[in-house]
């Protein structure tokens, strides 16, 4: 499945090539843009700055978009995003049923299980146990909320603070966060 899907866009980027439709330094240009430039680490800085300052937090909660945008981060695929809290009572888990949508922005391209049809059809149905398969156990009364993306609007999770990391600063909180932790599908 993923050769061939491999293979198929290999055959479809040399024919968008050879008919002139796109440059291949400006598709190299792009991937390398989101494999070093953007990535999770973006989204680490938006959850450490949230744990940190009080009144980014609520603005994030508020409205995403402006505060994911007052650190540098916003464009493509991040256009309209919504900040979701993880507290002992709820846990948030993201998902896109339809396709593949995912903030590009904060947390880079998404990994190839977020794509696949048993994570998109499974985690609907019962968040749980795949929240089991990755090795995530929830207390009995954390209610799970699973979030839909659509082409409109695009989630990221604030996973909880970790215990113990009062003396850490921005960037060292920034270090614990990572890519799951921001989808929902791990815990710091
Ligand atoms: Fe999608």
């Amino acid at each position: 499945m993923a050769e061939d899907m491999a293979e198929r866009v290999e055959a479809l980027e040399s024919i968008l090539v050879e008919k002139g439709y796109v440059r291949p330094d400006a598709l190299e240009e792009i991937i390398a843009t989101y494999e070093q430039d953007v990535g999770p680490r973006n989204g680490a800085r938006v959850v450490a700055r949230s744990w940190t300052d009080p009144a980014y937090r609520d603005r994030l909660l508020s409205d995403a978009t402006a505060a994911i945008a007052e650190l540098g981060y916003g464009g493509r695929q991040g256009e309209h995003m919504v900040a979701l809290e993880n507290t002992p009572d709820e846990h948030h888990v993201v998902v896109c049923t339809l396709c593949s949508c995912y903030p590009w922005p904060v947390l880079g391209l998404p990994p190839t299980w977020y794509k696949s049809p048993a994570y998109r059809s499974r985690v609907v149905l019962d968040p749980r146990s795949v929240l089991a398969d990755f090795g995530v156990t929830l207390p009995e009364g954390t209610r799970i909320t699973v979030h839909d993306s659509t082409a409109e609007v695009r989630y990221l999770v604030v996973p909880m603070r970790p215990a113990g990391t009062e003396d850490l600063d921005e960037e060292a909180l920034a270090a614990l966060v990572t890519r799951d932790a921001m989808i929902g599908t791990a815990l710091l």
